[in-house]
């Protein structure tokens, strides 16, 4: 237990290695230990200087008979205190202090033990002295428990021996005052001992505080070193980049005067907007750098606030569906103030108020209030509010409510950040109030500054106006319309973004080889890509709603969409963007701002391959086809479904049907004869059976098994195996017409068994057979065997799932070869609806 009294370390010399934080620190508390005991032993000298002599007074008024003894011994004890004075203040300073704490002591006592000899030895009072004398060491110099010891050892084993040499020592009284020196000594040991521990943990305590300080100072100096840094490269690449963008936006706003085509228009507008929106969030960064570094400072001057407030309102559009409304700003209201700055705290919250409401609905009301020192502009929407728990937070940089992938509203979340700044900077506060759902309250209230209405100037014209573009207008473009594709049958692709302009970007590089729909958000998209299965989807990453990754997904789990190649356009670069992107199932990925060309190549590369992909799995679809169902087939290419080959156990209804007189003719026609009658008796039999759902499981030579309800489930088994049958007796029967003008007679027969099998594949790695392995495929067999020409026999299975819809004729027990009973039998006549496959 660390708080338990630690023997060892309170008995112990030095510092303890646990409590040894570092060497030095044990060198310095060293140090600081001599030093502490230097100083007290001056005071301990000027208490012996002044007690000894005036103990005097003690020896004249008690034991005036002894007074020269006594005398004589005082003196010594002064001297013996002045020389050791003196060697302590001006001897070698290699002497430890802690030795003349002992030289003290044992001074001292020695001296007071020869008074006890002279007063009557052990029954002599003045043993009180040595308690004196110990305490007074042990509390003026309460370090060093060793010394004390030392010093107690001498001078008690001192008074001992000398008084037990006297003549008649009392013994008695030398036991009762040793029980008072030594419990002393042993009290007055200990309460040095703990003291210094105590001083010692006070020490480190210090040193650790102090080091922990100065480091906390280093790397605070460090950050604001780095900070400064940042700051001072903010504002050096924002200024690299605000130079090209101003070079830019100068050159679209000097086409945009020349006479353009409406395409080429619209793509100078865009260039405006985007340059100008892309120069004010750089203004608003560079402006947070200058507040950081303490740079800011106000150009103020006198104006009229009223005025100002009026003109960055014409900025926004008031239609009579979305006002603002004004009170208040009629009249000149005199402001100091710097008008520049001010503008921007405006723009910011006139552009927030109108992003953050509807664009059918909103209203916005700007109220000004003037009063004597100061002035109240409140700016309010009936907009989307802001949470309650945001509020405090709103006003921090880069805080927006909706962050996030699927945020949906653009923005950078520095704007309040900065009005926030400019008004304090004024001396002024601002306030948020706001109803989640209703709207919200901003309250301006700044000084007005040392004016008087007549210094009002109106409101100074500033230059560079155009980068206080709000970002409302930045969205006021719509989608252009589609031009027509150069194909109509050109390949179909999605293209969704947020961003009109973006949007619109995307379609003009792509519509010269594709059909283009758009899609704003991921949710429009997937309803989209759903109604109108595009060939390809371009889709941003970052959008309102559901955002790129989200659509991914959601085309991934869409069954019918799932193929569609995905191509991520992210305005974030770098392998780890590329990585996350192809990570999450994106089959291709471009970084803002891309290449016209890539983008090309690109989406030409994922389509052709898509289209190769498809005519690949067409191709084999039609090759398994031939064999298979075609929902079999497509259940096979799917690749989802493998479980149907893997064992398992289901009923069935087996049809087996094969050519009466067959063997007859293989042995008198010619092979190229039995060839084509076998070839037009399979494609007749091969149709019927995918027209009513059956899984072809071989033909072997006039020979055809057919089964039901596996691999697809098919509930009433038994009667289409049933209506099969009558359709095939049916097809046999033109069949035998062709036959008998070519001289052929043949006919066949029919058998349907309903039961359990095991199914799935069966064969080896090389060849694999769809195959049901159980009695009722032997039954199926073996009644088509029993059957004549034309009859369809069905076991008692069937007769009793299809007796409700089929006309039969039942003929009685059979013995039928491998089956160990008797089976009951009947023969169909006929469906009620016969001629349909009743799906
Ligand atoms: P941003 O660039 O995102 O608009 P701001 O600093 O101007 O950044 O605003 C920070 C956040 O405060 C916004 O993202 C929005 O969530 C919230 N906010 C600001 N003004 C309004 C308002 N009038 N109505 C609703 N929310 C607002």
């Amino acid at each position: 237990m660390k708080n338990a009294l630690d023997w060892k370390s309170l008995f112990s010399s030095g510092i303890p290695p646990e409590d040894t934080p570092r060497h030095e620190a044990a060198e310095a508390y060293d140090e600081w230990r001599r030093n502490f005991i230097r100083e007290r032993l001056y005071v301990l000298f000027y208490l012996g200087f002044i007690a000894n002599p005036a103990f005097i007074a003690l020896d004249y008024l008690q034991h005036r008979e002894y007074l020269n003894p006594l005398f004589i011994v005082r003196v010594a004890l002064q001297l013996g205190l002045l020389c050791g004075f003196l060697l302590f203040k001006f001897g070698p300073k290699s002497i430890p202090p802690n030795w003349f704490v002992i030289l003290w002591v044992v001074v001292a006592n020695l001296c007071i033990t020869q008074m006890t000899v002279i007063l009557g030895g052990f029954s002599s009072q003045y043993y009180n002295g040595l308690n004196l004398v110990y305490l007074t060491g042990a509390v003026i110099v309460p370090v060093s428990w060793p010394s004390h010891l030392a010093a107690q050892l001498v001078t008690l084993s001192s008074y001992y021996v000398s008084n037990s040499l006297g003549p008649q020592p009392d013994f008695n009284a030398a036991i009762e005052n040793s029980f008072f020196l030594i419990w002393t000594c042993v009290a007055l040991l200990f309460s040095v001992g703990l003291y210094e521990r105590l001083q010692r943990a006070e020490f480190f305590a210090r040193v650790s505080e102090r080091h922990a300080r100065q480091e906390l100072e280093i790397s605070n100096q460090k950050l604001l070193e780095l900070d400064r840094l940042k700051s001072d490269f903010f504002a050096n690449i924002s200024h690299e980049i605000r130079t090209p963008l101003t070079l830019t936006l100068g050159a679209f706003q000097a086409l945009a005067k020349s006479k353009l085509s409406e395409d080429a228009g619209e793509l100078v507008k865009g260039g405006i907007r985007n340059s100008s929106r892309l120069l004010f969030l750089i203004n608003e960064l560079l402006d947070l750098a200058k507040f950081d570094s303490g740079r800011a400072s106000l150009r103020k001057r006198c104006l009229d606030f009223a005025a100002l407030v009026r003109g960055v309102v014409t900025n926004f559009d008031s239609s009579p569906i979305r006002r603002i409304h004004l009170k208040g700003l009629a009249e000149p209201v005199a402001l100091e103030g710097d008008s520049r700055q001010l503008k921007k705290v405006l723009y910011n919250l006139l552009s927030n108020a109108f992003k953050f409401s509807d664009a059918q609905t909103g209203q916005v009301w700007i109220r000004l209030a003037s009063k004597d020192h100061s002035i109240e502009l409140e700016v309010e929407d009936n907009g989307i509010g802001i949470p309650r728990q945001q509020l405090a937070r709103i006003f921090d940089r880069f805080t927006q409510v909706e962050g996030g992938a699927t945020r949906r509203y653009e923005g950078s979340g520095i704007g309040l950040a900065l009005v926030k700044e400019i008004v304090a900077l004024h001396g002024g506060t601002i306030a948020v109030e706001s109803d989640l759902g209703r709207g919200s309250i901003f309250t301006i209230t700044l000084p007005r500054g040392n004016v008087t209405e007549d210094h009002v100037l109106g409101v100074p014209d500033e230059e560079d106006d155009q980068t206080f573009l709000p970002a409302q207008a930045a969205e006021r473009q719509v989608d252009s319309p589609s031009s027509p594709a150069l194909r109509l049958n050109a390949p179909l692709v999605l293209v969704v973004d947020d961003n009109a302009d973006m949007r619109s970007y995307v379609e003009r590089i792509l519509r010269r080889e594709y059909r283009i729909i758009l899609a704003k958000d991921g949710a429009e998209a997937l309803e989209q890509a759903q109604r109108l299965r595009p060939e390809l989807i371009v889709t941003d990453v970052m959008m309102p709603k559901m955002s790129g990754h989200d659509l991914l997904q959601a085309v991934r789990r869409d069954k019918a969409l799932r193929s569609v190649p995905i191509v991520f356009l992210t305005a974030r670069a770098g392998t780890e963007a590329r990585v996350e992107s192809l990570d999450a199932g994106a089959d291709d990925y471009l970084s803002k701002p891309f290449d016209e060309l890539e983008l090309l190549a690109r989406v030409g590369n994922l389509i052709r391959t898509r289209a190769q992909e498809r005519e690949l799995v067409q191709l084999q679809k039609e090759k398994i086809s031939r064999f298979l169902p075609p929902n079999l087939a497509d259940l096979i290419m799917s690749g989802e479904h493998d479980d149907f080959l893997r064992g398992h156990r289901q009923e069935i209804s087996v049809l087996f049907i094969d050519l009466r007189g067959f063997t007859a003719f293989v042995e008198l026609a010619a092979p190229e004869e039995v060839m084509t009658v076998l070839r037009d008796y399979q494609a007749v039999m091969g149709r019927l059976v995918s027209e009513y759902g059956g899984t072809l499981e071989r033909f072997v030579g006039d020979a055809v098994m057919v089964y039901f309800n596996d691999p697809l489930p098919c509930p009433n088994h038994a009667e289409q195996a049933v209506k099969l049958a009558v359709a095939m007796r049916q097809a046999v029967e033109s069949l035998r017409h062709e036959w008998k003008a070519q001289g052929i007679h043949l006919g066949a027969g029919i058998g349907i068994a309903t039961g359990y099998a095991t199914i799935g594949a069966i064969g080896f790695e090389g060849r694999k057979d769809y195959a049901a392995i159980g009695p009722v495929t032997n039954l199926a067999a073996r009644l088509c065997s029993e059957a004549q020409h034309g009859q369809i026999l069905i076991s008692d299975r069937v007769i009793s799932l299809v007796k409700e819809l089929v006309t039969f004729e039942l003929i009685g027990e059979m013995n039928l070869k491998g089956v160990q009973k008797p089976v009951s039998v009947a023969q169909v006549i006929g469906t009620a609806v016969s001629s349909s496959n009743g799906n």
